[in-house]
């Protein structure tokens, strides 16, 4: 009785993942990025120079602390960095900056508390500053 089932290999494998379809944006800048070598980014990620759409070619600019748009021509939201040269790191993913950054789900852990009403202070006796 062989009734082993066949090993799935996750879906990464060949034509398992579909045609583009249901990956989020970074799988596909990812994937983008493997296939054009270029650093791909996608939209709303804030990372500055001169992009292209990796589907139409359309390349823009985003201003100064503007975040990657979808394009405006096809709709995609994965964009090739075109400038070359070191990879730009996107805003608020390497270096995390104290800017107004949309709070993460945090789950808050019971029992800690930073100021309780009873605070453990421990005076020594004896200790007497003496002229
Ligand atoms: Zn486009």
């Amino acid at each position: 009785m062989s009734s082993m089932p066949p090993q799935r290999r996750g879906p990464s494998g060949p034509g398992a993942a579909g045609s583009g379809r249901g990956m989020s944006p970074q799988q596909g800048a990812q994937e983008a990025e493997r296939r054009l070598g270029l650093p791909c980014f996608f939209a709303g990620q804030r990372v500055q120079g001169m992009f292209g759409c990796v589907a139409c070619q359309l390349q823009i600019r985003p201003r100064a602390g503007a975040t990657l748009p979808v394009c405006p021509q096809c709709g995609e939201m994965i964009w090739a960095y075109l400038e070359g040269g070191e990879r730009p790191v996107p805003e608020g993913e390497a270096a995390p900056l104290p800017t107004e950054q949309p709070a993460p789900d945090v789950s808050v852990t019971d029992g800690v508390k930073l100021d309780g009403p009873s605070r453990p202070v421990s005076v020594e006796d004896g200790v007497k500053l003496q002229p």
